[in-house]
């Protein structure tokens, strides 16, 4: 199974998402587990399950997000119309 890249929005204001690093705005999305001991400790008991991971398609940088906040796009398709 081969997933191509996708375009990215965040919130619900879905605010395009773009590389912190090189502006790209194509990611491959991946479930990341995070460790949960070390959640404990700083107290991110909401962070305790797994994360969204986006990993750059331009650069290979992986951006995390602990909350249900991302829409994924396909590339194909663009960025949904405002509204
Ligand atoms: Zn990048």
């Amino acid at each position: 199974m081969s997933k191509g890249p996708v375009l990215v929005t965040v919130g619900p204001d879905r605010r395009r998402f773009a590389c912190l690093v090189c502006r790209g705005n194509l990611f491959y999305d991946r479930e990341i587990k995070l460790n949960t001991t070390g959640a404990e400790l700083f107290d991110f008991a909401w962070a305790n399950a797994s994360a969204d991971g986006l990993v750059c398609q331009e650069c290979g940088y992986v951006h995390t997000f602990v909350r249900d906040c991302v829409e994924l796009w396909k590339a194909g398709g663009g960025y949904p119309d405002a509204g």
